[in-house]
């Protein structure tokens, strides 16, 4: 059944299915010369690359490392910058040896970059002082602000969120491979961290044990030149498959396997909003073979649930998928317990995550977006507290966060209040954690997972 479903698969064939969330391009001819000419375009990733993810994913689902997933909601090409890319890998980094330390696990380290930039919206237009426009659907598909020619989709986007993709990642691949990702940098990391800030000096504190163990290590003859992880990490990529349009573009045959891969990064997940199992983003993405990933939000019911991972996962191969769960904090337990249960009562391999963001958004007084850290760390409690009472694996976290010090979630450490958030309110889309409420999360988390 499976085999005869992949060889019927096609990269073209959700353009035949109801598809959700996918604008309408004024222009069709300039589109279609755009996706030929990104069909020619170098692959961003590689096959096997998603394999060694997929790969080490599957240690994620038997319980033996813990994935951590974040990144912008939506990258954008006014915030292109190799200062932004460098603090959120480097927040990145921090966060996973708070929790390796702390949980005794290796991580799994993939960015919400290089690639995040459509997005799914709730209205398919917006109305301001009596002007109605098409909302705004991330960089890669219109521009965001309120004028009638900025709003129009343009595919000539396509090619800009490619380059900047390319080298985005071609800059991550440095900084995991050439020498900032050293463990040996640990403290090298937190210099310019928000000064006096109270993650800060934990992480001085943590970064001083580390550097206590490394000695240690090194007088027993381990060092990078004998443990080349000490020296140098893995950095996967992943965003929203959500234009399919670029997706198509850039899924090729793997030479070595004769199977297609989605080539625009090594992870590609479905979003809750299009997630149903007729539609063109589940076609899609059940015929590439990389790791993939599917929101769960609180409208999930069981029994589609487990069509879905049929469909998605038919070979029920560990690594392959995630359930990304984003239920909200006063709705986690109820919500999630009944999908856990049924997916280990089935025998269905999965990762678990939680995504403590995207449930959890409200609008401030001020009148921003927001989503406040007691909430998103309760979700992300209750989360553990399911997993721990029917015995499964929680295997990971999915933030929206940045390097920079913005004031865009309110609470935390930092206390930061719904007064204070017009100070650095800069995201392009959603409220993001900044770099002290994600380090401090990573902290609470680690607690979590030793407990
Ligand atoms: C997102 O991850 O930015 C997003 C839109 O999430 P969801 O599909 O869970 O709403
Ligand atoms: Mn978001």
């Amino acid at each position: 059944m499976s085999a005869t479903k992949t060889s019927t698969w096609t990269p073209d064939g959700w353009r035949s299915k109801p598809v959700q969330q996918v604008p309408d391009y004024p222009d069709g001819d300039a589109l279609l010369r755009v996706e030929d000419s990104l069909r020619n375009y170098p692959p961003l990733v590689f096959a096997g690359e998603a394999r060694k993810l997929k790969a080490d994913l599957a240690k994620v689902a038997a319980g033996e490392a813990f994935l951590l997933q974040g990144g912008d909601c939506a990258e954008s090409f006014a915030e292109f910058h190799p200062n932004n890319i460098r603090d959120t890998f480097r927040v990145l980094l921090q966060m996973s040896v708070a929790l390796t330390y702390g949980a005794s696990l290796p991580m799994v380290k993939v960015g919400r970059m290089a690639g995040q930039f459509a997005k799914p919206r709730s209205a398919p237009s917006e109305t301001i002082d009596g002007v109605e426009l098409p909302s705004y659907r991330g960089d890669i598909v219109n521009g965001i602000e309120f004028d009638a020619e900025a709003r129009k989709p343009d595919p000539e986007r396509l090619v800009r969120a490619y380059n900047q993709s390319a080298a985005t990642l071609n800059l991550l691949r440095a900084f995991a491979q050439g020498g900032f990702a050293d463990l040996h940098k640990v403290h090298a990391w937190n210099l310019r961290f928000v000064a006096g800030s109270s993650q800060s000096a934990r992480y001085e504190e943590l970064a001083g044990r580390i550097d206590e163990a490394l000695a240690f290590m090194a007088a027993c003859g381990l060092t990078a030149e004998t443990v080349p992880q000490l020296r140098e990490t893995d950095f996967y990529t992943s965003h929203e498959a959500l234009l399919l349009h670029y997706e198509q573009a850039l899924t090729r045959v793997d030479s070595l396997t004769g199977e297609w891969y989605d080539t625009s990064a090594h992870f590609l997940w479905i979003g809750d909003r299009t997630r149903q199992l007729d539609g063109g983003h589940v076609d899609f993405l059940s015929g590439v073979k990389n790791p993939i990933g599917m929101k769960c939000g609180p409208s999930l019911e069981v029994d589609d649930l487990l069509r879905l991972i049929d469909r998605l996962s038919p070979e029920n191969e560990p690594g392959r998928l995630t359930l990304i769960c984003r239920m909200g904090h006063d709705q986690v337990l109820e919500k999630l317990s009944p999908l856990v249960r049924a997916v280990a009562r089935e025998g269905r391999q999965v990762v678990w995550a939680c995504d403590p963001m995207h449930g959890n958004t409200i609008k401030s007084a001020s009148g921003y977006k927001t989503r406040p850290f007691d909430r998103i760390l309760t979700e992300v409690q209750g989360f553990f507290a399911v997993h721990r009472a029917e015995g499964t694996h929680a295997g990971g976290v999915h933030f929206e966060m940045t390097g920079q010090d913005v004031t865009e979630c309110i609470g935390g450490a930092q206390a930061i209040s719904d007064e204070r958030l017009g100070d650095r309110y800069h995201t392009h889309c959603d409220p993001r954690l900044n770099a002290n409420q994600a380090l401090e999360l990573a902290f609470l988390i680690a607690a979590e997972l030793k407990a």
